[in-house]
């Protein structure tokens, strides 16, 4: 702290990322990325942008990625925003689209960064407990807001919300925005940009850094009716008008356009995901329905900070969540096939 800050910032409380270990030998399994690394075809791409070109501004609009993006999911780029990791996406709504007149929704549990956006935006918010099942119920938002956000799956517990129960809670809160983080959809789900034509209160924020294994890139997406698109167009355009640098766009829309290496790589993960969880369950893990390249699990006798600091003992690092109302899990990251065993080996040696 220094005499220099403003009151603001002395209050300001940040998000904390999970841990980013420098030693290659560790079994990283805490902050979900993806462990097929991204598409050839991107990373050529990005290749390509590293010389003299460098020297110029980047497309102020990011056209050729927003482009790939409308192309893939069947919309119309000026439905398209995009920006540096989903993080400076949600930031911008934040910022620009919920109301200030009623509190904004999010489940408890979710992600972590919501509180800290409705802090760094000054936006009051409710945190609404997640069932008996850890799922998220859509009659308990039914109550007047600002604005509604989850993700979708949930993080960190990887439950998926059907679009029969999103259209509900659309239909119901048409004089709010409703924001689904699908930051882990390509893990599992249909995508609520099916939905983005019929209802223009929706916005879907996707990042490119699991699916398509692009974390270090920082790239982020929002889809959603042009008028919402716009609004984080202007905000953006207040703050820095050249979002994405010329190697992530190209990047980014290669990595889009490459399908056969996104399907393979998220199917791996999936099928992985499925053998992880019953080797869990036959070592007495309750793991809770995943549809995201991570599980949340809790092992009935054993303390979760216990395992994860075992596991960690062994060069594996997960995560461990102790809330008022979420104690004792662990959130594992998907693995490589050895990652995976690895984690299983270790785990069976400690319990
Ligand atoms: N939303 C959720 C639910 C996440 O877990 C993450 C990753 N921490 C993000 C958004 C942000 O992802 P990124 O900024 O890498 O796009």
């Amino acid at each position: 702290m220094s005499k220099f800050w403003s009151p603001f910032v002395k209050d300001l409380v940040p998000y904390i990322p999970g841990e980013q270990p420098k030693l290659s030998k560790l079994v990283k399994l805490n902050t979900n990325e993806n462990p097929y690394g991204p598409s050839p075809r991107a990373v050529a791409a990005m290749q390509a942008e590293l010389g003299e070109t460098l020297r110029l501004y980047p497309d102020p609009s990011g056209d050729r990625l927003k482009r790939a993006v409308a192309d893939y999911y069947g919309v119309r780029p000026e439905q398209v925003f995009v920006g540096n990791g989903s993080d400076e996406v949600l930031a911008h709504a934040f910022h620009g689209l919920f109301q200030h007149r009623e509190p904004l929704l999010f489940p408890d549990i979710s992600y972590s960064f919501y509180p800290v956006y409705c802090g760094l935006y000054d936006i009051d918010f409710r945190a609404i407990p997640l069932n008996d099942d850890f799922q998220i119920d859509v009659a308990d938002y039914a109550q007047p807001n600002g604005g509604i956000i989850f993700p979708n799956p949930n993080a960190p517990t990887g439950c998926l919300l059907g679009l029969g129960a999103i259209e509900r809670l659309l239909e119901s809160n048409s004089d709010s925005v409703v924001l689904i983080d699908e930051a882990y959809i390509d893990f599992g789900g249909e995508s609520a940009i099916a939905l983005v034509d019929r209802y223009a209160n929706l916005l879907v924020t996707q990042t490119l850094s699991k699916s398509r294994s692009l974390a270090g890139l920082r790239v982020g997406l929002a889809v959603g009716h042009p008028d919402l698109i716009e609004a984080l167009e202007r905000i953006k355009n207040s703050f820095n008008s050249y979002p994405l640098d010329r190697i992530a766009i190209a990047g980014a829309a290669a990595a889009f356009e490459d399908r056969e290496h996104f399907e393979r790589t998220r199917r791996q993960v999936i099928d992985s995901r499925e053998t992880v969880t019953a080797a869990m369950e036959a070592l007495g893990f309750e793991v809770l329905p995943s549809s995201a390249n991570f599980i949340f699990a809790r092992h009935p006798q054993r303390d979760a900070s216990e395992i994860a600091a075992k596991l960690r003992e062994q060069g594996v690092i997960v995560r461990h969540f102790k809330t008022a109302r979420i104690d004792q899990f662990l959130r594992i990251t998907i693995g490589t096939p050895e990652q995976n065993q690895v984690l299983l080996d270790s785990l069976r040696q400690l319990l």
